[in-house]
């Protein structure tokens, strides 16, 4: 069970506008409710605090385990994962392909690009229906 207050719960969905705030899924589209997702893991000390938590669909937040930096595939480099809280996601991500892609503009977008798979097969072909039907991508 959870130790995030319902009423924190709630607020950290409602600020996030019910999206995941990795892959920026949105929890209607899925038909599941998010999660919470602690930024900087539990595992790695990270608190129960606001600041260090974020809206996550189950997949990016089972993707991110543990982990609070991963290897940037362009120079090779260990680097932090992206932050919802401390970074704006337009400028680490970009849609690609008409929205059915997600590509990362900075090696902490790459890297969190690869470490939740925010491209997975599930995922893609999800947007692209979802693109058919203009509910998708969303704004960012
Ligand atoms: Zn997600």
């Amino acid at each position: 069970m959870s130790s995030i207050p319902k009423r924190i719960r709630a607020q950290v969905w409602a600020e996030a506008g019910h999206r995941c705030e990795y892959c920026r899924t949105s929890s209607r589209l899925i038909g599941m409710p998010l999660i919470i997702d602690h930024i900087i893991p539990k595992s790695l000390g990270g608190s129960d605090e606001r600041e260090n938590l974020a809206a996550s669909c189950y997949r990016c937040n089972e993707f991110k385990g543990g982990k609070n930096d991963d290897i940037d595939p362009e120079t090779s480099q260990l680097v932090p994962l992206f932050n919802p809280r401390l970074q704006m996601w337009g400028e680490h991500f970009a849609w690609a392909n008409n929205g059915s892609h997600i590509i990362g503009l900075t090696p902490t977008g790459r890297a969190t690009v690869v470490a939740l798979r925010l491209n997975n097969d599930y995922a893609v072909a999800a947007r692209i229906m979802w693109i058919s039907k203009d509910w998708h991508p969303p704004e960012v």
